[in-house]
């Protein structure tokens, strides 16, 4: 298996040079990296495809060969990501393939279907919320601007709130020696933060500052981008998975695949479990609004609204699909995202341009989210949902497994 894995990852560095956005990170060895000069003019589907076909061929020929409940899931891991990046090079040879199937392929998960409609009573529960009369959207609005990062406190926000979920993870489960994250500010971005694995334990967070953002934000980004969210999971699969276990598939990472929909939906968790019941909003009132200028007394009014938004963007999965499967048009497809998705028009439309570069990859966040909420809901007690959450990152876990008999 060590053999396949390791031209799995040649795969996948080879896949990134006909797509910047393909690798996340690469740890690996240097040697590894292909030069940019082997970049052919074409894309070589057939190579590909050939390659990818054969490495899929030869793992199954080990199935039977496999005695043990962890190199099972190792087995079932790869399998996921080969076939992920088989279906990779299908849409870099310019197939189409329908979203639904790309979901599965990829992500190793599918949408449910939702009735027209099924995203009208959250978004009326924002309505209810949101003070002042009007069109929702203005409403929504001028909240953000009554009570948005303040740019000039921006880096001092974000320091302490990922001070605070480094701590409230640390409480929990283990952090490795001299672990940090480095926070930075960018624009002109297609998404609003990103955490980039640097190796050696060092996260960098870039956060996009573009365009206003509602305080509640703070304390989810932190969670989200640093602990016990992306850089958290990055620490495990650096020195658990690939280090301890010596597991080489591990020392890449393929954004468009079945890791990312576990990546992006135990990010998206990752604030419930810093900040049980009201937690947040407690934290929030004694220090971040302070620190930001802003009333405390708002901080609940403020994570309502923020709550109703993620809800929300369920919704922003649907209209992807339609789209994408030209059930709908482009200006349709822009219309509910202005809607359900709170957005101005030029949000939207970069929001539909992350949906056209990133297709099936709308699902991660959302859909990741409500899978990994319903595994945790079945665990009462808090240290056994963090026990679970490690367990999630430190086992070759994939997206279906959520689906399965827990034991
Ligand atoms: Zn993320």
């Amino acid at each position: 298996m060590d053999e396949i894995a390791e031209q799995y990852v040649k795969m996948v560095l080879e896949l990134g040079l006909y797509d910047p956005n393909y690798v996340d990170f690469y740890i690996g060895p240097d040697e590894w990296r292909p030069e940019d000069e082997t970049r052919e003019t074409d894309f070589p589907y057939l190579r590909f495809k050939e390659n990818a076909d054969r490495l899929l061929g030869d793992l199954e020929k080990l199935k039977d060969d496999i005695d043990n409940s962890e190199e099972k899931q190792r087995y079932k891991y790869l399998q996921k990501q080969l076939r992920a990046a088989a279906t990779n090079v299908e849409l870099l040879a310019g197939k189409e393939i329908a979203f639904d199937d790309q979901s599965k392929l990829v992500y190793d998960a599918i949408n449910p279907e939702y009735p027209d409609g099924f995203f009208d009573e959250t978004y009326e529960d924002l309505n209810r919320i949101l003070p002042g009369s009007g069109p929702l959207n203005a409403r929504f609005e001028s909240f953000v601007d009554a009570y948005r990062i303040p740019a000039d406190k921006t880096q001092v926000l974000f320091d302490t709130a990922m001070e605070e979920v480094r701590i409230r993870t640390q409480n929990h489960l283990n952090l490795p020696d001299k672990e940090r994250v480095t926070i930075e500010t960018v624009s002109g971005k297609i998404w609003g933060g990103y955490s980039w694995y640097q190796g050696n334990n060092h996260s960098v967070v870039q956060l996009n500052i573009d365009k206003p953002r509602l305080i509640s934000a703070v304390t989810h980004l932190a969670a989200h981008e640093g602990y016990p969210g992306h850089h958290f999971f990055h620490l495990i699969l650096d020195n658990i998975l690939l280090k301890k276990k010596g597991w080489i598939e591990y020392c890449v990472y393929p954004l468009f695949s079945a890791q990312s929909l576990i990546s992006e939906g135990t990010a998206e968790y990752a604030l419930k479990l810093a900040f049980p019941g009201n937690e947040k909003t407690e934290f929030e009132e004694k220090v971040i609004f302070p620190m930001a200028g802003l009333d405390p007394s708002a901080a609940g009014l403020c994570n309502r609204v923020f709550n109703a938004i993620f809800m929300l963007r369920q919704a922003r999965i649907d209209i992807a699909r339609k789209y994408l499967n030209r059930q709908i048009s482009r200006d349709q497809a822009l219309d509910q995202l202005i809607k359900y998705q709170v957005l101005s028009r030029s949000d939207a439309e970069r929001t539909l341009k992350f949906i056209e570069t990133g297709r099936a990859y709308v699902i991660t966040y959302a859909l990741g989210y409500k899978l990994v909420n319903k595994y945790m809901d079945a665990f009462e007690d808090n240290s056994q949902k963090w026990e679970q959450f490690q367990k999630i990152l430190s086992t070759p876990f994939t997206p279906s497994d959520f689906l399965l008999n827990r034991s």
